[in-house]
């Protein structure tokens, strides 16, 4: 008996309704009853994101949406800031480039966050910075940024904010319009409980000037004045892969049901409890300021990384994400997104333990979920 538990962050586990619901027989895309589906999820969708930004719903990977999103709000004579931390959000200079679209990279060690007052340093002594692009929670080093402070500085000196909320939409306290993020991009397989395939923006009136305004360069495929024109119509350009459009709703009606800010106190609570669950383990927290919706804990010596995921997969059908470029093998992230709660990342915590003490780690089997318990019963949870 295998049984698979997804603790990677991203895909993360999808809740059996969402699954039951894309297998169900389907209609065609362009019918009156797909276009409700639409509206439905971009209503659904902006009470998660906490905005009345117009919402795009994008087939295609959270990648596709952040790409179409740089392209549109970089014209000739623009220039973005990218603050860079980790892997994704080397991704969006690399996009920049491809382009050509002027950047400056703002670098941060792995495992530290970005630094509001740098940023405003770089604004005010760079005056040709039009944007600035900034991951909320970096998920490759499992760490979170303050998207509030930054959207300070950018409605301040009135730049463009471009955030990757990948792992922070559906998981952390996110306030897009309250924090003056003029870009939001989401991915569906990650807090948002489906499999991959869709982005999601919700973009500012801000935002949309420069991007209409922008006659020169647009991606062909996620443009997003296209995607617009479309989406006023509860359409989209192109076939979307509906299915997930469908499963989507069932999600959102789960989140929206449990409560927004109910999902962020489960989503803490869970961190919490695995972070307290490290420290009674003798085992070291990758980030400088961890996020709530992925740990990263530094593999502790003997352990090899390899061994140690190899074990938690095939012994316990536990699936933790190992680390990349150079922390690959220094490290493995446990996600807290997801169809989970704490029952389930007590099981992992177990595992993780049952592991770690194998593979020849010392400490006191058992201290892991213990520390874990208690915060779960502190928090009623
Ligand atoms: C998962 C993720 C992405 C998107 O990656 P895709 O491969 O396009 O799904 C981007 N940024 C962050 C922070 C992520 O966690």
């Amino acid at each position: 008996m295998k049984k698979i538990r997804l603790f990677t962050p991203g895909p993360c586990t999808v809740p059996e309704e969402a699954l039951l619901e894309m297998a169900r027989p389907f209609e065609h895309h362009r019918t009156a009853w797909f276009k409700e589906v639409i509206k439905d999820c971009t209503e659904k969708l902006q009470k998660i994101f906490l905005t009345t930004n117009e919402v795009l719903i994008i087939t295609g990977s959270g990648t596709a949406a952040m790409e179409g999103a740089i392209v549109g709000c970089h014209p000739a004579g623009s220039k973005a800031l990218v603050c860079e931390n980790g892997k994704f959000s080397e991704r969006w200079g690399l996009i920049c480039d491809q382009y050509g679209i002027a950047n400056m990279r703002c670098k941060v060690e792995w495992g530290k966050p970005i630094d509001p007052a740098v940023v405003a340093d770089h604004i005010a002594k760079d005056k040709s910075i039009t944007s600035v692009i900034v991951v909320h929670s970096e998920t490759s080093t499992a760490t979170a940024s303050d998207l509030e402070a930054i959207g300070k500085i950018c409605r301040q000196h009135n730049k463009l904010l471009l955030a990757d909320c990948i792992t922070s939409a559906g998981a952390l306290p996110l306030r897009t319009d309250d924090w003056g993020v003029d870009v939001l991009i989401t991915g569906s397989q990650k807090a948002l409980m489906l499999p991959p395939g869709l982005g999601f923006a919700a973009v500012s009136p801000r935002a949309w000037e420069v991007i209409e305004a922008n006659k020169a360069q647009h991606s062909f495929y996620v443009n997003y004045n296209k995607a617009r024109k479309s989406a006023k119509q509860s359409d989209t350009p192109y076939t979307p892969a509906h299915l997930l459009v469908r499963g989507l709703r069932v999600t959102l009606d789960l989140l929206l049901n449990e409560g927004l800010e109910n999902v962020w106190k489960r989503v803490a609570g869970m961190a919490a409890a695995t972070r307290a669950a490290a420290s009674a383990m003798n085992v070291q927290l990758f980030s400088q300021r961890p996020a709530d919706s992925v740990t990263a804990f530094n593999v502790p010596a003997p352990v090899v990384e390899k061994e140690l995921r190899k074990m938690l997969r095939e012994k316990f059908g536990i699936h933790f994400a190992g680390g990349q470029d150079a922390i690959e093998g220094k490290i493995v992230r446990m996600s807290h997104m997801g169809f989970i709660d704490s029952i389930d990342t007590l099981g992992a915590i177990a595992a993780f333990e049952h592991s770690l003490h194998k593979l020849g780690h010392n400490f006191t089997l058992g201290a892991g979920v213990a520390a874990a318990q208690k915060v779960f019963v502190e928090r009623g949870m």
